[in-house]
């Protein structure tokens, strides 16, 4: 059987730049959205005819951007339509949609995407305060945001996520909790929190810069990270990724793909694909995309990761999940390297934060807490002790 694939489709505009953000995107969509749709159409015909992808299974496509609703249903049932005629679809593949809630008016209109492929939404909400939303640069109201998931409530996508952000400077455990008790109120079958991250360029981090605003600290983080965990293991949610929780069968098929270290193509101006530890990327230039695909050269670029930062990227995926680094996955060279390198670990800082089990590697919560940190000793650690057995 061949191996799965997933499909990430970059859809690069928004209409407003959000004060924390620094993913790719422009804010050309009146002059440039006809053109980039039809390249986009192209460039996943294009893709389809490469004879490696011919006979792999697509398990998942994730419309995401940028804001991908700024485009109409006809436009998304072009891109789904495509991929149905140059690749094999699954007939059963998750086809998610990110969506932002002032945008979401009516079940109608919600309808349209569901007829024109997509079967699952992520829904931007970030918080439902008021002076939160503002500090982020959001477009939407906290007003906006219940509507819309009132109106999500009544239409007929059962699949779909709410997206939170947490840790923002000034953010207590009360206003993470009536955003939480909020949202619960709706009964999503899948949520995703991450953490505010500082991202260099962005407002935010202007703001950090001079001083008008400060990160939380440690303490603080650690307490809301506590809170989310603990509110939403008691609604019933599984904590299956560090950042992301869901009922049972709603884990994000698409998300879960790319932490198993699945392969998948990356389409559009920014996008990024992995196949085996080949990366391929289109640059953050749509100008140049849409320059170069107009002479048909839809190649894009490329970079194999030397074999150590492989394995690296390999376990960092994998440690993130709740299912951890699963020897079945794994040939015996790669085990036995992140075994030891990992046992070190432990050994050197005396906790024990990863269990060894027969089927696998994996983290207890406590690990989860202090990630980062212990990558940083993984990556120390393969260095010298992996590095002159691989490479
Ligand atoms: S968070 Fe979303 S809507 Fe805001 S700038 Fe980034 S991509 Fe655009």
């Amino acid at each position: 059987m061949p191996r799965s694939l997933s499909i990430y489709i970059h859809l690069p505009f928004c209409e407003k730049r959000c004060d924390y953000c620094d993913f790719y995107s422009t804010l050309d969509f009146p002059a440039l959205n006809t053109r980039y749709r039809s390249t986009l159409t192209e460039n996943i015909a294009w893709a389809g005819r490469q004879s490696q992808f011919a006979s792999r299974p697509v398990q998942s496509v994730f419309l995401g951007g940028g804001t991908p609703n700024l485009y109409k249903p006809d436009a998304v049932a072009e891109w789904i339509d495509s991929i149905r005629t140059h690749f094999l679809l699954s007939p059963d593949a998750e086809i998610s949609m990110e969506m932002n809630p002032e945008f979401i008016q009516s079940s109608a209109q919600l309808e349209e995407y569901h007829r024109a492929g997509v079967n699952r939404l992520s829904v931007g909400l970030q918080s439902l305060i008021p002076a939160e939303l503002e500090l982020l640069g959001r477009i939407h109201s906290a007003e906006k945001a219940l509507q819309a998931l009132n109106v999500l409530r009544s239409s007929s996508f059962s699949n779909w996520s709410a997206d939170i952000i947490y840790s923002l400077p000034g953010q207590t455990v009360p206003d993470l909790q009536q955003t939480l008790n909020r949202v619960l109120q709706f009964d999503p079958p899948h949520i995703s929190a991450y953490s505010l991250t500082r991202e260099a360029g962005t407002r935010y981090d202007f703001r950090l810069t001079q001083g008008e605003l400060s990160e939380p600290d440690e303490e603080s983080q650690l307490q809301l990270f506590l809170i989310l965990r603990s509110a939403l293991g008691h609604a019933g949610y599984r904590h299956y990724e560090i950042s992301n929780f869901a009922r049972e069968g709603f884990e994000a098929r698409h998300n879960l793909h790319y932490w198993r270290f699945g392969d998948y193509l990356g389409l559009g101006a920014g996008a990024h694909g992995k196949i085996g530890f080949r990366h391929f990327f289109y640059p953050d230039d749509l100008q140049d995309y849409l320059r170069r695909s107009s002479d048909g050269d839809f190649e894009p670029q490329s970079e194999t990761l030397e074999p150590l930062s492989a394995l690296l990227e390999y376990a960092v995926f994998k440690l993130r999940t709740a299912e951890g680094i699963l020897r079945s996955e794994c040939s015996t060279q790669r085990w036995t390297l992140l075994h030891q390198a990992l046992t070190k670990v432990q050994s050197k800082l005396g906790t024990e934060y990863f269990l060894f089990e027969e089927s696998g590697i994996r983290c207890n919560f406590e690990a989860w807490l202090v990630l980062d940190s212990l990558l940083l000793e993984l990556a120390d650690m393969l260095e010298r002790e992996a590095k002159p057995a691989i490479c």
